[in-house]
């Protein structure tokens, strides 16, 4: 049984079982659930090990990060094997997550390298200002299951990078992918206690992450719901969130668009990784001009899409990770066909030689706004697509959500696509290029109901990791 990590040790725990979505027969492995004393011990142990962490040698936490992304890389197949396994998207995006693992270890080692403050002069004379970056303390870190390598290692890297030390808590569904990082955390240097691993049901291990007062912070990324609980409790012991959440993500094609390049973002936006990435867009807005003629070309792309088994070579979209969102999926196909959209493919169940959660990707057409398929957020592959008369249409609808993560537009007008930068109320826009899919060494979040707190990722990351202190000093 593969254990929890708490103050350096390996801890056992209840046992379960995680399961392939691509074959239910194939058992991956067998974890071991943290309880509440196990996850109070781990705060304990992390609380234990922050004035060492706090003050090792910025080379030490060089060295440390350094170790972690430079073994991912170095696993990034074998890794990324399990990833697909485990999760369900291709070999090739799994193997890519662990790549980005990697790098983002990298990055944040140098980020450990960085000045911490700046000297400042005084508007009084004989005083200097010093303005520094200190470590937050304990961080209480709650992760989805959709990028069960990426997501840890973004919040994980820098809150290390920047002295801090770390509770984890990855999804249930993904104890696989948390233990192998944990693993390799496990043999990186750090001291005891700075890192530990408590898998386990969001509801005890997450909610005593979320209440115990030794956490000084908290980094969440998952659904909306979820995160306003932990906003909650973040409010109530007044302690720094960091938080990400769902999104509508929109994509407009206006009628000047390369079509070819229009429908190809549009597949991938929608339907790569199963369509459970927060930036997937899931609402294609059309102007009138190529609405039919997109609509065709998107039903024919997404046709030839190969669902199947997420190892097989030839496989573009892998299974669902579990049968509860399956079924989610699936109620939301029937609510799109009740509220009056059209499904012009797709939206059932397929059959592979082997029992997984497999659905075909669907598209809908001649979706309103309004629609439940258009303001809520499914997290499979289904796209719905909105007609619109113009491009100010367009640009209204496109920002008609309580969401605003990314947001895409396909134009070859610079006017528009100038237009569209400054007012989409997204925090990430893409032109020309898919809603999904961003670099590490940049800041990732979103807008309105998307995010709440400081970015995440390069070096916007030390803004929520740190915390500033300013000094006068007499001369
Ligand atoms: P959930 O909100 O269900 O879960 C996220 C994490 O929170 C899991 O580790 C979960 O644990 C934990 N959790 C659940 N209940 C509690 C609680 N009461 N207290 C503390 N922690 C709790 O989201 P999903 O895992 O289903 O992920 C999908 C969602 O994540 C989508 O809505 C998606 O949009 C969003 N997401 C957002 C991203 C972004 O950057 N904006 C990126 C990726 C995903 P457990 O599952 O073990 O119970």
């Amino acid at each position: 049984m593969n254990k929890n990590f708490v103050a350096g040790h390996w801890v056992d725990g209840e046992a379960y079982e995680n399961r392939n979505p691509s074959d239910v027969s194939d058992l991956i492995g067998v974890y071991a659930h943290a309880d509440v004393a196990t996850t109070e011990a781990a705060i304990a142990a992390a609380q234990g090990a922050s004035h060492e962490w706090a003050h090792a040698t910025i080379q030490k936490r060089f060295d440390v990060l350094d170790f972690i992304g430079s073994e991912l890389l170095a696993r990034k197949d074998e890794l990324g094997a399990l990833l697909s396994r485990e999760e369900g998207k291709t070999l090739a995006e799994g193997v890519g997550e662990v790549a980005r693992a990697g790098h983002i270890f990298k990055y944040h080692a140098h980020q450990a390298l960085q000045p911490n403050g700046e000297v400042v002069p005084s508007v009084r004379a004989g005083l200097q200002v010093q303005v520094t970056r200190e470590p937050v303390g304990v961080i209480g870190i709650i992760t989805p299951w959709n990028f069960p390598m990426a997501i840890p290692a973004w919040k994980i890297a820098p809150a290390l990078a920047h002295g801090n030390t770390v509770v984890f808590k990855p999804a249930e569904l993904v104890p696989g992918c948390a233990w192998a990082l944990a693993e390799i955390i496990s043999r990186s240097g750090l001291p005891a206690g700075a890192f530990n691993l408590t898998m386990g049901a969001g509801s005890r291990v997450g909610q005593t992450l979320l209440n115990d007062s030794r956490v000084s912070a908290l980094s969440f990324t998952g659904s909306t719901t979820t995160g306003r609980n932990v906003a909650r409790a973040a409010a109530h012991r007044m302690v720094p969130v960091q938080l990400e959440m769902g999104g509508k993500n929109p994509m407009v094609v206006l009628n000047d668009a390369d079509l070819d390049l229009a429908v190809n973002c549009a597949v991938q936006s929608a339907f790569y990784s199963t369509g459970q990435r927060c930036t997937a867009a899931s609402r294609i807005i059309v102007t009138r001009g190529v609405y039919a003629a997109f609509c065709d070309l998107l039903v024919r792309r997404t046709l030839e899409l190969r669902v199947g088994h997420a190892l097989a070579a030839d496989t573009q979209i892998g299974p669902v990770v579990d049968p509860r969102q399956l079924e989610q999926d699936l109620r939301y196909i029937e609510i799109g066909r009740s509220e009056g959209a059209t499904l012009a493919c797709g939206g059932a169940p397929v059959r592979r030689p082997t029992e997984g959660h497999f659905l075909a990707p669907a598209v809908f057409v001649d979706c309103d706004n309004r629609m439940r398929i258009c303001r809520e957020e499914i997290f499979g592959p289904v796209a719905s697509v909105i007609p619109a008369e113009d491009y100010d249409e367009a640009l209204a609808i496109a920002n008609d959500t309580p969401f605003g993560l990314s947001s895409g537009i396909c134009t070859t007008s610079l006017r528009h696509a100038a237009h569209f930068q400054r007012h989409a109320q997204a925090g990430m826009v893409m032109v020309n290029a898919p809603t999904a899919g961003v670099d590490y060494h940049v800041p990732f979040g979103g807008v309105k109901g998307s995010s709440l707190g400081g970015r995440e990722q390069g070096q916007a990351a030390r803004e929520f990791f740190t915390k500033v202190k300013t000094t006068y000093i007499a001369a």
